[in-house]
């Protein structure tokens, strides 16, 4: 009797994970776990490190092997697209994909980075975008999904700069297109970003993730109107944060970010409130020993 219970709750437990590559030193495995234990679901989270050419396999074996949801992070977050039945309008919007979600044999996606920024901006930093003027360093996966929700939210301006001009352009034609009641400009250099007069600074690249990544903004352009949101968390306080700190302007890592995607991520697959709490809380403790 005692085996057939067993066999039955290891039958009905559901799998859930991340799917990258590298992806063993993703926090959000820490985050889930603890979240399904806090509301006893019958779940487990695991870390699937796939290479690229075990990719499609993996993808098409979702429904045999019970994974009910992912998370998706670098590499992945384009190329799992053609692998889904539907997008969301977000997603498609992005054209990027961190989140998926399983049922009756069919894949969705969704982004949840975006929602994430929006709500760990407005929730926990109680900053309203609304006719706000923005910088944006980089145009890569994480600011597309940034500025899609940034702009939902209405601000005045958004200025973005890649060191790479036309993935800029095409980020900010896209936003042109979508978003009619704000202001898209594209910078030619950082100083084109005109931080001075900008209410936010976002750094959605991975310089400062290194210890030699040099400063992308003057000392003279940071000021104490300012938020600076470096989506890093790993250092918890980059270079560009500790200097704009000095200067007296708020400051937020992106630990705020990965909660918040992660709760919505959570909510998308389970239609349960997250644990919030108890979701930061594990993080908080998982960052520690990185
Ligand atoms: P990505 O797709 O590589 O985008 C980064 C972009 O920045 C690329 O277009 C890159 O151009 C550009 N860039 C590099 N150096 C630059 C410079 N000096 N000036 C201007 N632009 C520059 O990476 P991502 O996935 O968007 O991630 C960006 C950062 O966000 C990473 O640090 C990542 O860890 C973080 N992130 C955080 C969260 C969170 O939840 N907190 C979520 C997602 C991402 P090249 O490709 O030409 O180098």
């Amino acid at each position: 009797m005692i085996t057939t219970a067993l066999m039955d709750k290891r039958f009905l437990r559901r799998i859930y994970g991340v799917l990258g590559y590298p992806a063993r030193h993703s926090l959000s495995p820490l985050m889930h776990k603890a979240a399904f234990s806090a509301l006893k679901i019958n779940a487990e989270y695991k870390i699937f490190e796939k290479k690229p050419d075990e990719l499609a396999g993996f993808m098409r074996s979702l429904a045999k092997e019970r994974i009910f949801g992912l998370n998706i992070t670098i590499p992945y977050k384009e190329k799992v697209i053609p692998f889904l039945d539907k997008l969301s309008p977000g997603a498609r919007l992005i054209a990027a994909v961190n989140t998926v979600k399983v049922s009756q044999n069919k894949l969705e996606g969704f982004n949840t980075d975006g929602e994430g920024f929006l709500e760990h901006l407005k929730k926990d930093l109680k900053f309203n975008p609304k006719d706000k003027t923005i910088s944006i360093i980089g145009a890569g996966g994480a600011s597309k999904a940034v500025s899609v929700y940034l702009s939902k939210a209405r601000p005045k301006l958004i200025t973005i700069y890649d060191i790479d001009k036309n993935k800029a352009l095409d980020l900010i034609g896209r936003l042109k297109d979508n978003f009619k009641n704000t202001g898209f400009i594209l910078a030619g250099s950082i100083e084109g970003l005109d931080i001075k007069n900008s209410d936010l600074l976002i750094n959605a690249t991975a310089i400062g993730m290194k210890e030699d990544d040099p400063l992308m903004v003057s000392e003279e352009s940071l000021h104490k109107r300012l938020l600076v949101y470096d989506l890093i968390y790993n250092p918890s306080e980059t270079k560009l944060l500790n200097l704009a700190k000095l200067k007296g302007a708020r400051v937020s890592n992106g630990l705020g970010m990965l909660l918040y995607q992660g709760c919505a991520s959570f909510e998308l697959w389970t239609a349960k409130p997250a644990p919030i709490k108890i979701m930061r809380q594990a993080l908080n403790e998982g960052v520690k020993k990185l």
